[in-house]
């Protein structure tokens, strides 16, 4: 009796939730709610996008909240997901609310509703959890009180996983803090055989029994398909020809901010309604552009990973990508959010030759160095008290993005310690797992052969994508390029390859100038501190092109690798150099050219000199001279140590000192921009030596 009870009571919820007054529990949903409500279990749900996961906790709260439980805890790891999942619990009558880095003013409403048991629904982010004031405030009285732990993307806990984050390890820590008896929800649309396994392990914490709810992930709805076109300039051209032919609106993805730049660029000039959108775009404009997605006010959104779990749209018309992602599963993702509630949706997948340097570039800058690590704990342990990223910043010799990563590992590890007002040692001792970075290394590796086999399409796209997530269900779709033949146009017509290759072609990229100098100088042995003065500043300088650009960068980072010879530059960079300053604006022409004096390519940079000289008929003033042998470490880097090796490192020559008297605004030449410390220090040498402006004009720039 009780048990029909129950069905009766979580269908009602359900029919309310999806608003549908017949709607019934799809295969697996029952079974897990009961799972959670009636054995209080621990629960691991695989399935697809759109298959109805938060039904299963959303109709589960229900359940336990009118069995006078606590409030569920949902830990997911987007803001603008929460957004969504707040409204879809109102609608099943659940009170939901958030605490997020966006909202810290409204947390102690919702602590004293949660005081009060006014709330139903608690939706975290994962970094959440290790805030200092909600853990201590919030976390111990969530877990003793929670009557529902859900953990969304659960994915992201296995260091297995395409998309591991440091801040999920936090998870492992509330779950062997649960009373017993709390049941806990994890839910995934991508994992393979081998996260599925790692995740139910962790879920099991405490001896926990977990229970798999594991379905087909095929997707019926998805055409799938590969288009390899062997250059730059056929892949934009056929995406500025065709993306008005594929249906309704979507998503197109790209590897780089640069690449998303440059597409939206391309796309627009053919007259495409696009908005780029990736890690750069500002909050409020990606919102916006989420809107207009969402309201087909746009025909596609050109996008990074950035635009990512968060984003839900049911009728999605295409993803298509211009560069593969690393990992089968990572793709698989990112194409399931297309065509969840249409009939049919286009995916197809342009690759390109740069993408394997790309995947290699993304997995070395996640892995935390050991040297580095100790370098800050032992900074850490010698200060003693509380110490901010910035000042970290100034004391060891890496950069911030990868010094925030490398706290975060570190944290987790518990070598150290987020408390207010930074960061301090936990005097833990701390061991760099070689062994789990190295197993890491081969799975990425292997992911990446798993991707090239997707491209070469020797078994159906979507049985492949199954397989690859390790799904038993996998059959032929029928309807791919391998099942089927190629679906979508094959052409490239020729004025939209040559309109590409032109804007490819076209060069010139903005460098704005430093005005602040870097905290904690002092500590380097260096007196500057604050606004850099006017006089000492440089203009705003030129490259040809970011290293990531689709254009001139693949070019570039050939010129400049490391292990490229050192040689003159040839006549099409050489033009595209001078192109660059024509299409400049300055306010001032420049009157003489100096360059920095370069140890591994004089060459380069002298032929640049050189020739920027005769077309510009101006006196080419050499290079700056070096004092002390110049600066002392190698490029890289974080800016307080960078800036304090290039300090002092150069000087005018006395010949260089009277020419600057007679003409004195220079264009400072250099190869490569990176932390901009160079052409600051050097723009500072030269205004101190009487220039009136200095204009920095390098190859290319980093980022
Ligand atoms: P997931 O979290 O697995 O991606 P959602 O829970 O967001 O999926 O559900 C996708 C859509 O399906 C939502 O619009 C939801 O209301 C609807 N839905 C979920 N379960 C059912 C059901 N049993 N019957 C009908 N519609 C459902
Ligand atoms: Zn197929």
């Amino acid at each position: 009796m009780a048990i029909v009870a129950l069905v009766d009571e979580a269908e009602a919820l359900l029919r309310r939730l999806v608003g549908v007054s017949d709607a019934a529990f799809r295969e697996g949903q029952w079974e897990a709610v009961r799972d959670l409500v009636e054995r209080r279990g621990r629960v691991l749900v695989v399935q697809r996008t759109g298959w109805g996961k938060s039904a299963v906790y959303f109709v589960a709260t229900g359940l336990l909240r009118a069995r006078g439980r606590g409030p569920t805890v949902i830990v997911s790891p987007l803001l603008a997901l929460m957004r969504d999942q707040i409204a879809a619990g109102e609608r099943a009558g659940l009170r939901a609310v958030t605490m997020n880095s966006a909202n810290p003013d409204d947390w102690v409403d919702v602590a004293t509703a949660l005081a009060d048991d006014a709330v139903d629904v608690l939706l975290v982010s994962p970094e959440r959890l290790n805030n200092p004031r909600f853990r201590e405030e919030q976390l111990p009285g969530l877990s003793e009180r929670a009557g529902l732990l859900v953990v969304d993307e659960a994915h992201c806990i296995s260091d297995w996983g395409h998309d591991f984050r440091p801040d999920y390890r936090r998870i492992h820590d509330l779950l062997t803090r649960l009373p017993e008896g709390t049941p806990v929800l994890a839910t995934t649309a991508t994992a393979n055989a081998r996260v599925v396994a790692d995740v139910a392990e962790q879920l099991g914490a405490g001896g926990a029994d977990v229970s798999t709810v594991r379905g087909s992930l095929a997707r019926r709805s998805l055409r799938l398909g590969v288009l390899t076109l062997p250059r730059a300039a056929d892949r934009l051209g056929w995406l500025a020809a065709h993306l008005g032919d594929l249906p309704g609106s979507g998503i197109v993805y790209t590897l780089t901010v640069a690449a998303a730049e440059d597409l939206a660029a391309v796309l627009r000039d053919a007259g495409h309604d696009v908005r780029a959108y990736t890690g750069s775009t500002d909050p409020a404009d990606r919102i916006d552009a989420e809107q207009a997605l969402r309201d087909n006010s746009v025909k596609a959104l050109v996008a990074t990973s950035a635009l990512g779990m968060g984003f839900d749209k049911p009728d999605l018309g295409f993803v298509v990508h211009l560069g593969a992602p690393a990992s089968p599963v990572a793709y698989y993702q990112q194409v399931g959010r297309a065509g969840r509630a249409t009939e049919r949706a286009d995916v197809l997948l342009l690759p390109g030759v740069e993408d394997a340097d790309i995947w290699h570039y993304f997995a070395t800058v996640s892995m935390p160095r050991q040297e580095q690590a100790r370098d800050v704990i032992a900074v850490l342990e010698t200060r003693g008290r509380p110490t901010s990223t910035a000042a970290l910043e100034a004391e060891v010799d890496v950069r911030r993005a990868r010094l925030e990563l490398l706290l975060k590992v570190l944290d987790v590890d518990g070598a150290v310690r987020r408390v207010r007002g930074g960061w301090e040692a936990t005097g833990e001792p701390w061991n760099y797992d070689a062994e789990r970075y190295s197993r890491v290394a081969s799975a990425r590796a292997a992911e990446a052969d798993s991707m090239r086999a997707y491209l070469r399409g020797e078994r159906c796209r979507m049985a492949f994508l199954q397989e690859a997530l390790d799904d038993p269900s996998a059959v032929d779709c029928g309807i791919c390029d391998v099942c089927s033949g190629p679906w979508y146009p094959l052409d490239v017509p020729a004025s939209a390859r040559a309109e590409a290759a032109g804007r490819l072609r076209r060069a010139g990229v903005p460098i704005e100038p430093r005005v602040q100098w870097p905290s904690g100088m002092a500590r380097r042995g260096v007196q500057v501190s604050g606004r850099i003065p006017p006089d000492e500043r440089t203009e705003a300088g030129r490259v040809v092109a970011r290293l990531t650009d689709l254009g001139w960068g693949q070019r570039l980072r050939w010129t400049l690798d490391a292990s490229a010879p050192d040689a003159a530059a040839d006549g099409a960079l050489l033009a595209a150099c001078v192109d660059v300053l024509r299409g400049w604006g300055w306010d001032r022409r420049p009157e003489v050219i100096v360059s920095v004096p370069s140890r591994s390519r004089s060459a380069l940079v002298g032929s640049l000199a050189a020739h920027l000289a005769r077309v510009g008929k101006l006196p080419d003033l050499g290079p700056l001279g070096l004092r002390n042998g110049g600066p002392a470490g190698e490029p890289g880097g974080n800016s307080a140590f960078r800036l304090a090796d290039v300090w002092d490192a150069w000087t005018v020559p006395p010949e260089m000192t009277a020419a600057l008297r007679a003409s004195p605004v220079v264009l400072l030449v250099d190869d490569l921009v990176d932390s901009r410390r160079t052409l600051t220090v050097a723009g500072r040498t030269l205004r101190r030596a009487g220039a009136a402006a200095v204009l920095p004009f390098a190859l290319a720039r980093v980022g």
